[in-house]
């Protein structure tokens, strides 16, 4: 018998058997990030938390509100789940040198092809796949995003577009240029200001 027919046979105001603890269900926050990275050319990083690494796309032409905008998204080597939060120069000589910034940041939800929430297994499966799609709340981004894999003899190459919902918007959000973190320009963090 279930829990909920034992709830039923009692009233927990005039019997002391215990009551069965009311647990909503809790998704874990899954966060992302979208670093402004000026490199030897610039771009933008956009990075999904899944089973505690940070999956990650170098975007060129960088994210878009417009769903007509279906922007090249180079997938790159996973980032440390700390990379979240890095904001700074990475020096002269190293791999990546130049300023980054957070761009944006926030938490998504994994969805699936009907816009179900799903789960970080249901996002491997779908990085495997080439198609993933979730939903975005963060400063400046906001609703459900696509990446899918090109069909190409290049398996790291996605496209990144916006999915039509009430969300989207013709608006240029890449005029919005200041850190989440620290609401800096580029050039303040490059000048370490
Ligand atoms: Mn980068």
């Amino acid at each position: 018998m279930s829990l909920k027919k034992y709830q039923q046979k009692r009233n927990f105001d005039e019997t002391s058997e215990p009551a069965p603890i009311l647990k909503l269900k809790k998704k874990k926050q899954l966060i992302f990030v979208i670093q402004k990275h000026a490199a030897t050319r610039l771009h933008y990083d956009l990075r999904l938390e899944v089973n505690g690494v940070l999956k990650s796309w170098a975007v060129p032409k960088g994210p878009s509100l417009n769903p007509r905008d279906k922007h090249l998204a180079i997938m790159v080597e996973d980032h440390p789940y700390d990379y979240h939060n890095f904001e700074g120069i990475i020096p002269e000589g190293n791999y990546g040198a130049g300023t980054v910034m957070v761009w944006d940041a926030g938490t998504y939800l994994p969805l699936d092809q009907n816009y179900e929430v799903t789960d970080e297994k249901a996002m491997e499966k779908g990085i495997k796949e080439g198609k993933l799609h979730f939903g975005l709340a963060g400063h400046k981004l906001f609703g459900i995003f696509a990446l899918i894999r090109i069909k190409s003899d290049k398996d790291n190459q996605w496209l990144l577009f916006k999915k039509d919902d009430p969300y989207a918007t013709q608006t240029d959000i890449l005029k919005k240029d200041r850190s989440v973190l620290s609401d800096r320009t580029m050039n303040q963090i490059k000048k370490n200001q």
